[in-house]
């Protein structure tokens, strides 16, 4: 997007201001710079050359979570989205090498660099040195360390091609993401288990690549475009039928930047059309489980498919409308916010008595896990696809 563009979006808000009571930081900070309109304004400002980066707008933008929250509530259909991504690209570009923590969060996301940090980092995660060298860190640094524990340090899933259980001449592409790679070996585990059962064997390409939304959503967007093209070329390679997500927010970007040539399919949608109710019988879960709705999946989050389980009682999370507070690297640019929003959730959660909390999204449930440490609760995190892979019958 051009500035000339960028003002051409930006000048469809008309400032009604209908906006603000869905933004968090609005309602947070009750500031209008924090606000959709406020920024909107500050983006005209920027693109019009009339600020310049490094005189405060970065401070306004850099809270924004891109929750996108504000789009769904406006009535001139306003694509805050794209202006947010346009005004911090542009703001790369006028001022190159602003954040060095943005910086760092855009080259970690690269699944080689991040399986490497990942396993020089385990065996050192719970220790004194990484709790002294925590300790020294500046404050805005500090989620770092914190959220790092949950980094694995063993390999995800190894590219390669997986058979069916019962061979049905089904093929399926299953799209990785480096972050759930590190963090989310036990959901990378149910997908490929699932599928399988279902009977499709399941690709994973040596050329698959990030989705770019970190790179896109931090200013980096050329970068994110050569994932994208990369996608793109090995998908269209691909003689697979579709490619399943496992995150809600990589399966957004892929449909948002046309970055596959195959069908893009969320896994709890495809285990929702093969699953008729009766079979396969699943087995009963005689608890209460209560689903967070990401922003990148705002229409379900599972909820459907998760009323399949016999007995379980699955209810929404109250003020599911509301970020959790993850958005991305939100969880570690703005670890005060961040963690007040999802300190947020938590009450919800413990005020709803669920025993698991289920988010199809990899940010909300680093988030989550790292919070319920925190506070020192046992509730279960869980993708949709974890906990239909816990109840499949033996
Ligand atoms: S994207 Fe979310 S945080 Fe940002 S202005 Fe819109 S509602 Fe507010
Ligand atoms: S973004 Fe939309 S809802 Fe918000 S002030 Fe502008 S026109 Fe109104």
């Amino acid at each position: 997007m051009t500035p000339e563009e960028l003002l051409t979006e930006a000048d469809r808000c008309v400032k009604c201001g209908l906006c603000l009571p869905e933004c968090p930081t609005y309602r947070l900070l009750a500031h209008e710079a924090d606000s959709p309109r406020g920024r909107i304004s500050l983006m005209q400002a920027l693109a019009a050359g009339e600020i310049a980066p490094g005189t405060g707008i970065e401070i306004h933008l850099d809270r924004c979570l891109g929750c996108r929250s504000c789009e769904t509530a406006c009535p001139s259909g306003v694509r805050y989205g794209l202006l947010l991504d346009a005004s911090r690209n542009l703001i790369a570009k006028r001022k190159p090498g602003g954040s060095g923590l943005r910086w760092l969060l855009t080259q970690m996301s690269e699944p080689k660099r991040l399986a490497l940090i990942s396993r020089i980092y385990r065996p050192f995660r719970r220790s004194k040195i990484a709790r002294w060298a925590t300790t020294l860190l500046p404050q805005r640094y500090k989620r770092l360390p914190e959220l790092g524990r949950q980094l694995a340090g063993t390999p995800s899933l190894p590219a390669g091609l997986y058979p069916a259980d019962q061979p049905k001449g089904r093929l399926v592409q299953l799209f990785v993401g480096c972050v759930a790679s590190q963090v989310e070996q036990s959901l990378l585990e149910s997908g490929l288990a699932l599928l399988r059962k279902l009977g499709y064997a399941v690709e994973i390409p040596q050329t698959q690549c990030c989705c770019g939304a970190m790179h896109r959503h931090n200013g980096a967007v050329q970068q994110a475009e050569r994932y994208c093209e990369t996608n793109r070329k090995q998908t269209a390679k691909s003689r697979a039928q579709a490619l399943i997500t496992l995150a809600s927010a990589c399966e957004l970007e892929l449909r948002e930047q046309q970055a596959s040539n195959l069908p893009v399919v969320s896994i709890s949608d495809l285990l929702l059309t093969q699953l008729d109710g009766k079979n396969p019988p699943l087995k009963p879960y005689p608890g209460r489980v209560a689903v967070h709705l990401p922003c990148s999946s705002r229409d379900d989050g599972g909820l459907a498919l998760l009323k399949r389980i016999p007995q379980a009682e699955i209810i929404p999370l109250a003020e599911n409308g509301v970020c959790c507070g993850a958005a991305g690297s939100y969880l570690l640019t703005q670890p005060e916010l961040s963690k007040r929003l999802g300190k947020a959730k938590i009450e919800k959660l413990l005020a709803s008595g669920a025993d698991i909390l289920i988010t199809s999204n990899t940010g909300c449930s680093l988030q989550f896990r790292q919070l319920l440490e925190e506070a020192g609760l046992e509730t279960r995190v869980m993708h949709p696809a974890e906990l239909i892979h816990q109840q499949w019958p033996d």
